[in-house]
Formats: structure tokens, sequence, C-alpha cells
């Protein structure tokens, strides 16, 4: 139920566990990040409170400077640590985290298992990182691929993506809040601006069809053809 990302320079999971717990007001059930370590992606994920997941963390604390998080709040299949999110495709060169439904998920499930696909959850969100991989089969940049993927979701949704190889965060949103903040040589994107309260007061609020692509450097914005639009920078006036 609720999204984190982190885009900077220095620690990512320190930014995506402080997210995520400003996040827990929103309730959930299992709690998970993805951190791009420099070789690849590395996830981690448990069923249960952020604590579990800080412990399993804590023990082997991958290292990176651009991450996703979740705190997930089921809606298809139990809380478990393998329908717990990020979720990945077979290769593991992507991990998803999504908040809300994708209402064609069966039938995207049903065409993504006949063309060889194997799935470990039984989440309607683990089919977009199977489109994804999909489309990068099929020799589309990762950025095209995540368009083309979202392209083929119904329902609502709020999602945030890695890719290797591409050190960058993609994020796009239907139905479901997500949000940009903006700091010092970092990047936040939440469900919520509380998520990124200790960091940064500036934030950009995106709409449905919005696509954004997050790097070290700067941000991005498109509509769902590619076509860039603005948002303004807002000042959020913390309540004491
Ligand atoms: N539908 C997804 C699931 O059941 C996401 C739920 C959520 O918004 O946390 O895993």
């Amino acid at each position: 139920c609720g999204i984190t990302a982190y885009v900077g320079t220095d620690d990512a999971v320190g930014g995506l566990l402080t997210g995520l717990s400003n996040l827990e007001y929103r309730g959930y059930d299992s709690a998970g990040i993805a951190i791009k370590n420099g070789s690849g992606l590395e996830v981690v994920k448990r069923e249960g409170e952020l604590a579990r997941l800080r412990e399993a963390v804590g023990s082997d604390r991958p290292t990176g400077a651009i991450g996703i998080g979740h705190t997930r709040w089921s809606t298809h299949g139990p809380p478990t640590d393998a329908n717990a999110h990020p979720h990945q495709d077979c290769s593991g060169r992507i991990a998803v985290v999504h908040n809300g439904i994708i209402d064609n998920y069966q039938q995207l499930r049903e065409e993504l298992s006949a063309a060889g696909h194997t799935f470990e959850s039984d989440t309607d969100t683990e089919v977009v990182p199977h489109l994804i991989e999909t489309e990068l089969d099929a020799g589309k940049s990762p950025n095209e691929a995540f368009r083309a993927a979202i392209a083929r979701l119904d329902g609502s949704y709020a999602i945030a993506c890695l890719v290797d190889g591409a050190d960058v965060v993609y994020a796009t949103r239907k139905g479901s809040p997500l949000v940009l903040g903006r700091a010092d040589g970092r990047y936040f994107l939440a469900s919520d601006i509380p998520a990124f309260r200790e960091f940064t007061d500036e934030v950009v609020y995106l709409e449905d069809g919005d696509v954004v692509v997050v790097r070290p450097g700067g941000y991005e914005i498109t509509d769902p053809a590619g076509i860039p639009v603005t948002r303004p920078v807002e000042t959020v006036d913390w309540e004491p």
C-alpha cells in the first residue's frame, strides 16, 4: 500500500527504509526493497512488519545509490515472502513494485506462461516484470520496454521499476497516487509526501498517465506516448 524509490549518490537502503517507515500509517502486511548494487539487482522482502525487513537487510545490507521499496496490502495472494514486492522477471534483470490492481492480469499471465515464463507468486503484479522482459528480449530499450509493458495494463496502479544496466528508476501512475520529491542531488518517489519529509519539501505531484524517468542528475516526465509534460515543483509546508 506504499511505494518508495530513491535515486541518489549514497545509501539507498537507508532512504528507502525511512520512506517505508513514514508510510506505515497506510497499513501493510509485507515489505520489500530492490537495490542496484553495481553488479545487478538485489531484492530483500518479507511478509510481516517492517522490523522483519530491517532484520533481513541488517545482516547483509545491500550497497547502492538507486532502489525501490514497497509496503504491501494484499489484494491477490496471501501475505507471504513470495508474494511480497518487489517482483522480478525470469532473468532477474527487472524489479517492480506496484500499488493497486491489474484487472487483466489473468489473461496476461496465461499469455506469458504460454510463451514460457514461470511465475513465483500469486500476485497480479508479477505479470509486469515479465511483460517488460518480453519487450527487452524483443530488442526494445529499457525506456521503450517499460512504456510498452504499461500500455498492456488495465486497472489502477502506481508502479516503480528498476532495469539492470540502466541507472534510473522508471515509474508511472493511473488511479493510484505517486509523487516525486526533489532534494540536493537526490530524488524520491512515493505514494504520499510524508515518505520523504526528512529529506525535502520540494514535491512534484504526478498525474494519471505520467511516466517519469528519474536519474541521479534529474528527471523527465512524459505522457504515455512519450511527449514531454511539465509539472510544477511545489513547496510543502510541513506541519510542526
Ligand atoms: N495487487 C498487488 C498485490 O496484491 C498490490 C497490492 C498493494 O497495493 O499493496 O500484491
